[in-house]
């Protein structure tokens, strides 16, 4: 029994006074009270801030509020917060003002702030900001008659006064921008900075009517007042739709809140020898370090750079000559219009760039700055581990090691796995796809971009795609009959179905843009045409989709192919050497096979046969089996009861044809069938292959009610009349196929159909010089069906040594994916080789989800809360997980050896390879294209676990 925490000790407890929390922490030249490490609660803006200026950089001086106060404010609300929180901001205003020889909202030399938002996770924009905080009339007049700048001082007031109005007063900014462009329109300028002393000040004027006719209260002249409301803005702003938003994205998750920096003001708007301006260390998109990259615009604030409203000028020459080429200035023009930093300002280019190599030592990482330039003074504003594309990341982390800035295993963990996708896919024209019309965003159930034409059916995919036309195949859902045109098409987009439907799945493993589940995506197959609220597109109009994001455009979009660079590949090696993990995929032709080991595969961890039986030279065979088998069985079960002589010899007589015709089928099927492992294992060149014999229940290779044009093709191909088709097709229909009549349960009724796979399996083994075959039983749940399975493969190789007269070693396990196979594991071991963990089947039944249909609503249960993610691309850790692990643990128990492996599509997904790797699994398994993803969210995994 565990033991009760005794009542003696809790007077002890009670008399340690706890520790006064601290919500204010003051930076500034040697005074930092923080530092870089305290990211969780001075979040990254205020952390590094602390630690630029502890080590020397040009910073103006401030305090953050920490997480800790946001967590408060939505706790205990904003005044109890600011009660808590008073004393230590008055007395870091005392010392911000003794540090800047300034006076906070007054007096002669009065202080101004900037009151911003910083996360422990950087969410660039997401969040609030107000600069030049404390003007009022009071500190207008006096900051005019100490800089003698009206000017500056005017058009800090507009600045401060729309943002202040926008931000924390909640008043719409297009009021603002209105009155600014229609001011700007009725004096005849363009630009903000040719507004002179007298507009400026009438600007302010008009804004205070429009803060005043939109909230019904005055624009406040308080300083401490303005502070105190600036605050509460930011820390309202963690909250905010698009924070959120951008929270969920990039699952961002556990974090207290926002905290907030208060930061004495410096000014690049104060005349033509200041600036502002943002820069990154290395190039963001490609990761080059050829430049300082970055812009800067002279007499602006903050905002201006990257509001577009100038154009921003770059800070080196080679960047700058760069860039007017891209626009077609001549060199004069550009020395004339435009000049770099490093020409306008060569000494503060000097500095900053100094700053920029500091910088990437201390962080050891490309970062992102912000500066700004006071009369020609630097101040350095943020510092940021920079955000970057997939190539730059592995660019920049391999670089970094040659540097001997990090060793190998940061770099690896510098990489984020699913970002590698960037890499290996189609990707839009970035400037296309921000112009092109989003219709709607479904999954993103298989990445990559496509573009072409629209077509309804798989038929029309083959059929165009032969006429050499791109297109996009556009289906409620799709089915194994469908394969051949998904191979056809550029992309799918289904309205129904979850990240593990068949568009999915299929997709994934082609490779293959796709995007499921658009439930707004609304398709009349008569009228052959799509609508998306307003917008109606018929066959053969241009669609894109972006399946990284689950994005559908209307009309066409450019795409171009990554290359695979030499970092790609360094990456890759350094992942192989850190990881525990094996990966294989799941693939079942040799093309794909191949893509994969040049993926780095090491072998085959699933593959599907029943795939192989929709190809045109043999689901005629296959079809012409199904058609006898129900009879063939039923016959042969008479047979063994008859009661006469009399009766078993008609009987036998009327299962003649059909058990001729059965066989002949399964002869048919066979040597097809060992071709293709033929091709597999020649692909695999020596690495192991899992074959999973047959699993869908058999309805899904006939052609359903819903196409009688393919009944009556098939009737036609056999020479039966079409009422047989129908007959066959409704005596297997099953009210829940995925629970029925399929996996081994198949071969437990068609045991020659399990010895026809078995046979080819061997053979093409035998055919094959080094062919390491693995057979894998499907969808068991109590250990005698496996052991009835396995004595009919162990016949079959028994049998093709002795004809061949060789030895085989051929491996067999099962699938552990319905749940009593995982309670009773330790049974199952005793039968099995191995095991491959079929989670997606697991999941399924495990939490009762159909894998099918669930995409509907297990949106509403992450947004709740119920489940973190969605448990059919997450593992779901607390329940499925525990599964795999007591029947790992059972398993291993049973026959400590046993390979464990995982084929279900979390094979790929690098939260659940942690999950395996924590496990001890032997391998994951997961589609071509996911491979390099899994070698590095392995090799990272490893390198979690052993720190
Ligand atoms: C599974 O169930 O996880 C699996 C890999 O099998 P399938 O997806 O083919 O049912
Ligand atoms: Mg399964």
């Amino acid at each position: 029994m565990a033991k009760k925490a005794s009542a003696a000790a809790k007077p002890a407890l009670a008399k340690t006074a706890p520790k006064k929390a601290k919500y204010v922490y003051f930076f500034g030249a040697e005074q930092s009270e923080g530092n870089g490490s305290m990211k969780l609660l001075l979040g990254g803006k205020g952390a590094n801030l602390a630690d630029m200026a502890s080590i020397g950089l040009p910073v103006p001086p401030g305090f953050t509020i920490t997480t800790e106060a946001c967590a408060k404010y939505y706790e205990i609300g904003e005044k109890a917060l600011h009660t808590l929180i008073e004393k230590e901001i008055e007395a870091a205003l005392a010392k911000l003002e003794k540090a800047t020889g300034k006076t906070f909202g007054a007096g002669e030399n009065p202080l101004l702030v900037s009151v911003r938002s910083g996360a422990a996770v950087s969410m660039p924009g997401m969040m609030d900001t107000v600069l030049n905080l404390g003007l009022n009339p009071a500190t207008v007049a006096a900051m005019i008659k100490r800089t003698n700048n009206p000017r500056f001082v005017w058009d800090s007031y507009r600045r401060f006064m729309q943002m202040f109005g926008s931000v924390v007063m909640g008043v719409d900014h297009h009021h603002f921008e209105y009155e600014l462009s229609h001011l700007k329109k009725a004096v005849g300028v363009k630009l903000d900075n040719e507004l002179s002393v007298e507009h400026l000040q009438e600007l302010v004027e008009r804004y205070e009517h429009v803060v005043e006719h939109s909230t019904g209260k005055k624009f406040p002249d308080c300083a401490r007042a303005q502070l105190r409301a600036g605050i509460n803005a930011v820390f309202g702003s963690w909250n905010n739709p698009r924070a959120h938003k951008y929270r969920e994205m990039y699952d961002i998750r556990g974090l207290l809140g926002t905290a907030v920096n208060v930061q004495a003001m410096v000014f690049g708007n104060s005349g033509s020898n200041s600036a502002t301006g943002v820069a990154f260390t290395r190039d963001p998109s490609t990761g080059d370090n050829r430049y300082f990259y970055g812009e800067y615009l002279i007499n602006a604030q903050g905002e201006d750079v990257v509001a577009g409203i100038r154009t921003p000028q770059q800070i080196t020459v080679l960047g700058s000559r760069e860039w007017a080429k891209s626009q077609g200035f001549s060199e004069q023009t550009r020395r004339t219009n435009f000049p770099a930093l490093e020409e306008a300002m060569p000494k503060v280019f000097k500095q900053l760039d100094t700053i920029r190599r500091t910088l990437e030592k201390h962080y050891r990482d490309m970062q992102d700055i912000e500066f700004t330039i006071e009369d020609g003074k630097l101040y350095m504003l943020q510092t940021r581990n920079g955000k970057r594309t997939a190539a730059a990341a592995v660019r920049i982390a391999t670089d970094l090691v040659k540097e001997k800035l990090i060793d190998e295993k940061t770099a690896v963990l510098r990489v984020d796995p699913l970002s590698l996708d960037q890499l290996l896919h189609p990707v839009f024209v970035k400037s296309a796809e921000a112009k092109a019309q989003r219709l709607t965003v479904g999954l993103p159930a298989s990445p990559g971009a496509a573009t072409g034409r629209i077509v309804f059916t798989a038929h029309d995919a083959e059929k165009k795609a032969k006429q050499n036309e791109s297109v996009i195949l556009v289906r409620l859902e799709t089915s194994p009959e469908d394969i051949a045109g998904m191979v056809a098409a550029k992309g799918i987009l289904t309205a129904r179905g979850g990240m593990t439907s068949h568009a999915a799945v299929v997709a994934r493993g082609m490779g293959k843009c796709c995007v499921s589940g658009a439930g707004d995506v609304l398709i009349d197959y008569q009228k052959k045409t799509m609508t998306v609220g307003k917008e109606v597109l018929k066959e053969g109009d241009w669609l894109s989709l972006n399946g990284s994001i689950g994005a559908v455009y209307k009309g066409e979009i450019n795409t171009i192919m990554p290359k695979l660079t030499g970092p790609f590949a360094q990456i890759m090696e350094l992942s192989d050497k850190y990881r525990k993990l094996r990966v294989r995929t799941n693939a079942d032709t040799p093309h794909d096979a191949a893509v994969a080991v040049n993926f780095g595969a090491e072998g085959i961890g699933l593959c599907r046969t029943e795939h192989m039986f929709f190809d045109a030279d043999r689901i005629l065979s296959f079809r012409r089996l199904i058609l006898v088998a129900e009879t063939v069985k039923r016959l042969q079960d008479e047979v063994a009861l008859a009661a006469t002589d009399g009766d078993k010899a008609r009987l036998e007589d009327e299962l003649k044809q059909p058990l001729a015709q059965y066989n002949q089928a399964l002869a048919e099927l066979l040597p097809l069938q060992r071709k293709d492992f033929e091709g597999i294992f020649k692909a695999l060149k020596g690495r192991p292959c899992t074959i999973r014999f047959l699993d869908p229940p058999l309805h899904e290779f006939l052609p359903g009610k819903d196409n009688p044009t393919g009944q009556g093709e098939m009737a036609k191909a056999l020479g039966v009349d079409v009422k047989t088709i129908q007959r066959i097709v409704d005596d297997l229909h099953e009210f829940n196929p995925m629970l029925g009549h399929r996996g081994c349960r198949l071969g437990i009724t068609y045991p020659e159909v399990t010895a026809m796979q078995a046979r080819a399996v061997a053979e093409a083994a035998v055919k094959v010089n080094g062919a390491k075959a693995e057979i894998m039983i499907p969808l068991v749940g109590d250990v005698k069906e496996l052991a009835l399975q396995k004595a009919i493969v162990l016949d079959i190789i028994a049998a093709v040594e002795r004809e061949k007269n060789v030895k085989l070693d051929i491996a067999i396990g099962t699938m552990i994916e319905v749940p009593r196979a995982a309670i009773t594991a330790d049974d199952i071991a005793k039968e099995a080789d191995f095991f491959s963990f079929g989670t997606n089947d697991l999941t399924q039944m495990a939490c009762g989800f159909s894998r099918d249909d669930a995409g509907k609503f297990l949106k509403d249960y992450v947004a709740k809360g119920i489940y973190d993610y969605d448990p059919f691309q997450v593992i779901d850790a607390n329940g499925v997980g525990r599964l795999l692990k007591h029947a790992v643990e059972l398993g291993r128990g049973a026959k400590p050896g046993i390979k464990l492996g995982i084929c279900g599509e979390h094979g790929g997904d690098p939260k659940s390879i942690a999950l395996c790797h924590t496990l001890g699994l032997t391998y994951v398994s997961c589609s071509p294209y996911r491979v390099p993803i899994a070698r590095l969210a392995a090799a990272q995994a490893a390198l979690k676990a052993s720190k």
